[in-house]
């Protein structure tokens, strides 16, 4: 049995052996360790090894975890948010992922300005084409960067995308550089420069990397399997 510190140390030089071979600076890629549904004593384990980002997809499980760990901890929401969620979503996140329709843009900017938070936010886009429940269509998401005032209490900072599970390579491929091609095409139209490419989790990161993502989602290959 390996320990959960081993793993995170494991999937550490992994992450950075993928962006060495993809000819790109490790540290331009950030590993998020994606903590849901494991207890805070995991995330405090895998803290003290030296991981400061964690995510989780539920606010009341990330705002309970965040209340009793250390304040150091950056926690970013990965999940769908519901608009009446938003409040208690600010309190704690200081990233969100999955920002999916302008109305959802819109109240996370008023309550972050209400709240005087400023969190780092990111449209989740469906690049797949997949059947799937949320996300926006590429051209959505252009028309929502493009219609944004220029908002230093939220910034939007970039682009998120889930890869449909044991996709075919060539698929993976596809799906993550069509999200960088994506961005670059709406910071190219907009003048935002949207560093961040949220994509990659467990079987998929390395394939990220390699088209450009700047931050990988990892859960299971830390953590372990979800009950
Ligand atoms: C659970 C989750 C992950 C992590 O997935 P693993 O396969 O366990 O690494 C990444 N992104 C999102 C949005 C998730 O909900």
């Amino acid at each position: 049995m390996q320990t959960l510190v081993e793993n995170f140390n494991f999937v550490r030089q992994q992450v950075s052996k993928a962006a060495e071979e993809a000819g790109r600076d490790p540290s331009t890629v950030r590993l998020l360790a994606v903590s849901k549904t494991f207890p805070a004593d995991d995330v405090k384990e895998v803290f003290s090894a030296g991981q400061t980002c964690f995510g989780e997809n539920r606010v009341q499980e990330l705002s309970e975890k965040a209340k009793t760990l250390s304040d150091k901890i950056e926690w970013h929401l990965i999940g769908h948010l519901q608009q009446n969620k938003v409040r208690a979503a600010l309190e704690f996140s200081d990233w969100i992922h999955a920002v999916d329709t302008p109305e959802l843009m819109a109240r996370i900017q008023t309550i972050a300005a209400e709240l005087d938070v400023h969190p780092k936010l990111l449209l989740e886009v469906n690049i797949s084409g997949e059947e799937s429940k949320f996300g926006l269509t590429p051209d959505q998401a252009l028309e929502l960067a493009k219609s944004l005032p220029p908002s230093p209490q939220a910034p939007l900072v970039g682009l998120m995308t889930m890869a449909p599970f044991e996709a075919p390579e060539a698929e993976l491929h596809r799906i993550f550089g069509g999200l960088r091609a994506l961005r670059d095409r709406i910071a190219a139209e907009t003048g935002m420069a949207l560093p961040e490419l949220s994509m990659g989790m467990s079987g998929d990161y390395k394939i990220a990397i390699a088209e450009g993502a700047t931050i990988v989602r990892i859960g299971t290959a830390i953590f372990g399997h979800r009950g």
